[in-house]
């Protein structure tokens, strides 16, 4: 479903065209509709299958920028959660001007918490703990409030939040839309429902029976500013004569097209946002062989019919377990071998492992090609190149140039040649992509958990700590995951992707003025 077809104002529709979002996901096409409408709703959908504008968008269109007192909440269970929903909610309304959106949680400093509501906010977006915190204190001002989300409602049960999401629901007035999200639906989560909500239309995404083609398929766990690099180290290692890359928006099919041409490969982007006549030119470039390339989204690859794709590479994790079976499903026909790669992230590796529950499918974890294999292969080709021309050039000038050269310095013959092939390969950017196998350290899947020799007694807070993992590394924090402090020491998760980062970024570092140091933990 386009979002054309959703009635969303004006001002959201442009946001989203500029996120650069195609269409609709399978719960928004559903979940927007219902919610628009005012009705409560239970959305059965986890992270990755864009849940968050499936509630934030009716939420925003909901609020009324005018009016500057709180209108509308979101309960999820983690800081990092909430970060990253209030960010998204932030990009979709970031042409409704005049609406504040605020996350808050704990171990954030509560007076500058204080300080930001008090400047007037529409929307917040909190853990129940730091919500509750400042409902006592009156600096949550609920009698405007007239939608209410709760964001992966069967994680804040597993947390213990049960109690505190009932008293702030008791809290609000009772004239108000309730939309609950849930990965699961267990018997509390339907409690609640039956107690809080009014009528609620249940919302999820049925999946149909599929079967995965026998196609290979591995995963590499990436870091985000890295994907460039490793997908071009993947296709410059598999060399495929025609390629598919899927990428989940338009505008990150148009940036990563502009990369690899800058790269040198021959590639093309196919997304909605093209003319019938340029489409054509672009599938014509393909089919022919002058195109090796192709990037899409999953809109714009439905109309392809070509039999030779060598390999699909998924640049963006699929936010349907649908589409991964259709992308992958463009590879290896008509009796070929395929290939399928997938570049994940951080907590992707969740969906992935979800998608392979799903479709009954085995996707192997590799890691990520050294520099010396590369070269190694691309040593190879310009050889069989030298080949080539060796058997179909007149070299005789050449030969006259280079035994001149030879006879008037110490450089051997084998020394030019391996420079000229040196140059011809490019140096390239020295860039570090491999991961270091840090064993299994206790953390979640994707995540390596380290340990800090500094904890409460030093009068750390978990803040400190944050802020200065992602100081130094230059690393986002909302990537950093749990964070355990006991008195002396403390546990961060962090991306396996940044873990070998972190910990080189921390040598020279201190936090609160201490010098600290952080290494991978052992398992629990
Ligand atoms: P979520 O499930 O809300 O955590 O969303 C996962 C990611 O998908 C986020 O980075 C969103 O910006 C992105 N996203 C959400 N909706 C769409 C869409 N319709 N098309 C492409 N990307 C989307």
């Amino acid at each position: 479903m386009n979002f054309e077809e959703l009635c969303l104002d004006p001002r959201i529709f442009r946001a989203v065209t500029e996120m650069g979002f195609e269409q609709a996901s399978p719960i928004q096409a559903k979940a927007i509709p219902v919610a628009l409408e005012g009705r409560d709703m239970i959305g059965q959908a986890q992270t990755g299958t864009g849940k968050t504008a499936a509630f934030g968008i009716p939420m925003l269109q909901r609020v009324n920028p005018k009016s500057k007192k709180l209108q509308a909440m979101v309960l999820c269970p983690t800081r990092e959660l909430a970060i990253q929903c209030a960010g998204e909610v932030r990009k979709l309304g970031k042409f409704m001007h005049g609406i504040k959106v605020l996350p808050i949680y704990g171990g954030q400093d509560i007076n500058k918490q204080i300080r930001s509501l008090k400047g007037g906010v529409q929307i917040i977006i909190g853990t129940p703990g730091r919500v509750i915190d400042h409902m006592r204190r009156h600096t949550l001002k609920m009698e405007e409030v007239g939608t209410i989300v709760l964001d992966e409602a069967d994680e804040m049960l597993n947390m213990g939040f049960r109690e505190d999401i009932e008293t702030v629901l008791e809290k609000l007035p009772e004239e108000r839309q309730t939309l609950l999200f849930s990965a699961t639906m267990p018997k509390p989560i339907m409690e609640i429902a039956q107690r809080y909500l009014v009528d609620p239309e249940i919302v999820k995404v049925v999946k149909k029976e599929l079967t995965v083609p026998k196609i290979d398929q591995f995963y590499y766990e990436v870091n985000p500013r890295k994907k460039n690099e490793v997908l071009s180290r993947l296709l410059d290692m598999y060399d495929p004569e025609l390629s598919l890359i899927f990428c989940n928006t338009k505008r990150k099919v148009d940036e990563l097209v502009e990369d690899l041409k800058g790269r040198g490969y021959f590639a093309e982007g196919l997304h909605g946002d093209l003319k019938q006549s340029q489409r054509d030119r672009v599938m014509n470039g393909f089919r022919n062989g002058r195109t090796d390339i192709l990037v899409a989204t999953d809109v714009a690859a439905r109309g392809i019919d070509v039999d030779d794709v060598e390999a699909v590479f998924n640049y963006d994790v699929p936010q349907d377990d649908e589409y991964y079976v259709h992308r992958i499903g463009r590879t290896g026909r008509a009796g070929k071998s395929g290939t399928a790669f997938t570049l994940v992230v951080g907590r992707e590796v969740y969906k992935l492992k979800d998608i392979q529950r799903y479709c009954k499918t085995k996707i192997k974890r590799q890691p990520i090609p050294s520099k010396d294999d590369i070269t190694d292969i691309r040593a190879e080709k310009i050889l069989e190149q030298v080949r080539e021309c060796i058997e179909n050039t007149h070299l005789r000038k050449m030969i006259d140039i280079l035994e001149e050269y030879l006879e008037e310095c110490d450089d051997t013959a084998l020394e030019v040649a391996a420079a000229l092939m040196m140059m011809q390969m490019g140096q390239g950017e020295e860039i570090q992509l491999r991961q270091e196998d840090f064993g299994d350290t206790g953390a979640e899947p994707g995540m390596v958990r380290l340990f800090i020799n500094i904890g409460k007694k030093q009068r750390v807070r978990i803040g400190d700590v944050l802020g200065a993992i992602a100081g130094e590394s230059g690393m986002a924090g909302d990537l950093v995951g749990a964070i355990d402090m006991y008195d002396n020491y403390t546990f961060v998760e962090v991306p396996r992707e940044h873990a070998a980062e972190v910990i080189d970024a921390m040598k020279n570092a201190k936090i609160k003025g201490k010098q600290v140091s952080v290494e991978p933990a052992n398992r629990k």
